[in-house]
């Protein structure tokens, strides 16, 4: 299998490429993409040895071509080159594994070009979910999550699962969070938390900005509304269990009582190692799951008044056209404020509800309006974080 990996340097890029490592002789790399990190691109393409190598500006480029010399991979920068590298002809999958808006378009040129998509990159789903499911379905593209969660319940749906949940007799969608690591922070303590505490997850190791996602909840937020459009399931079929051991990656609720979920130790290869193989299995160096080391397992409801940004996300999903663009773009800007400390960990919520309100969003479902909502999205959250910056 052919692969390209957006994001390659990032935590989902880095995982995927260690799966990819163990079986040589089955995944050859295309291409790689990466925005920043230019030294740790240089290393993956000297062990990969891509065709195509992408940064994101000219002078890294540069730098890059500087340091695979003799490599033979050809070196392109830019957004264009992302979207050209996610839809060439002779790749069969891409990993998208660009974090947040900026992953939108390269995705969805690799489900324009009928790819096999892993999906990690799930802002690109929370905000053109219906552009972008329309352009799965219309390219027989084959959409398989990465999110843990979603590829735990697409795991514990009907094999031949065709978005139809009661013909299915599915009754609900369980979607399991951690609690990030303020689960029994009281309110008072969260009004002093540091990006340093916010990113320091009790069970995932991930890139910053969904590490912060974990600690608001906006993350579980998030991917109710990317369970929305991977399930075809209303917001109110699916519902967010707190489970602090990570052991249970999500579970679907059947109409005879039945109740299927997938366990496995918290490491996202296992999720990469599925998609990559299914719908077979291969290794992917994650341990079997001891049980007895685990030895229990606990739920709890998530509290709406120390985590607002859940509803926030319920309220976008029930809001339809395009809210949810707006509600992910204000959230990008507000966590990355909260990141360089110009913003409160609890006033994430409240530019995110700035927006929402100011921006109105009954618009048709195209990626111009998506855009247009995005862009509003992000402007409405600047003139909120002007009221609340320190
Ligand atoms: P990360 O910050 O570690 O990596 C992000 C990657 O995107 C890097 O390769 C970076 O170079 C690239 N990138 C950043 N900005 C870019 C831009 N403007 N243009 C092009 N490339 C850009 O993030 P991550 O934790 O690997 O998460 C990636 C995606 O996967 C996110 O959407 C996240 O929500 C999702 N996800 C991650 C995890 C996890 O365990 N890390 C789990 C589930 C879902
Ligand atoms: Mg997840």
């Amino acid at each position: 299998m052919k692969l390209t990996v957006l994001g390659a340097t990032g935590s989902i890029g880095v995982s995927t490429l260690d799966v990819v490592a163990r079986h040589p002789d089955r995944f050859q790399v295309v291409a790689l993409t990466g925005h920043s990190r230019v030294e740790v691109l240089a290393e993956q393409c000297r062990r990969f040895r891509p065709v195509y190598a992408v940064v994101g500006s000219a002078a890294d480029a540069q730098r890059l071509v500087g340091m695979l010399t003799g490599l033979g991979t050809e070196v392109l920068h830019g957004a264009e080159a992302l979207s050209q590298v996610a839809s060439l002809p002779e790749v069969d999958a891409v990993m998208a594994a660009i974090v947040g808006a900026a992953g939108l378009e390269p995705t969805l040129a690799a489900a324009r070009a009928g790819k096999r998509v892993l999906l990690a990159n799930k802002e690109a789903l929370v905000m053109a979910g219906a552009v972008f499911m329309a352009e799965v379905r219309r390219a027989g593209a084959l959409l398989l999550p990465i999110d843990s969660e979603h590829n735990a319940v697409f795991q514990s749906m009907p094999h031949d699962y065709a978005g139809d949940m009661p013909r299915s007799g599915v009754r609900r969608v369980l979607l399991t969070a951690s609690g990030g690591p303020f689960r029994t922070a009281s309110l008072d303590m969260l009004t002093t938390v540091t990006p340093e505490q916010a990113v320091a997850h009790p069970k995932w190791s991930m890139g910053r900005k969904i590490s912060v996602d974990s600690a608001t909840m906006m993350n579980k937020g998030l991917e109710v509304i990317e369970a929305h459009w991977l399930f075809n399931a209303p917001a109110d079929k699916i519902e967010v269990v707190i489970h602090p051991q990570s052991v249970i990656h999500s579970l679907v609720d059947y109409e005879d009582g039945s109740v299927l979920a997938q366990l496995g130790n918290p490491d996202m290869r296992t999720p990469i190692a599925h998609a990559l193989a299914w719908p077979g299995r291969i290794d992917s160096g994650v341990a079997s799951l001891d049980l007895f080391a685990v030895a229990q397992l606990n739920f709890e409801r998530p509290d709406p008044v120390r985590f607002p940004c859940l509803d926030l996300a319920y309220r976008a999903l029930r809001a339809e056209g395009n809210a949810a663009a707006v509600l992910n773009a204000a959230n990008e800007v507000a966590v990355a404020a909260f990141l360089d400390r110009r913003l409160p960990f609890l006033r994430i919520a409240d530019v995110i509800a700035a927006a929402l309100d100011a921006v109105p969003h009954a618009a048709l479902p195209d990626l111009a309006a998506v855009l247009e909502a995005d862009r509003c999205g992000r402007e409405a959250a600047m003139r909120a974080l002007a009221r609340y910056t320190t």
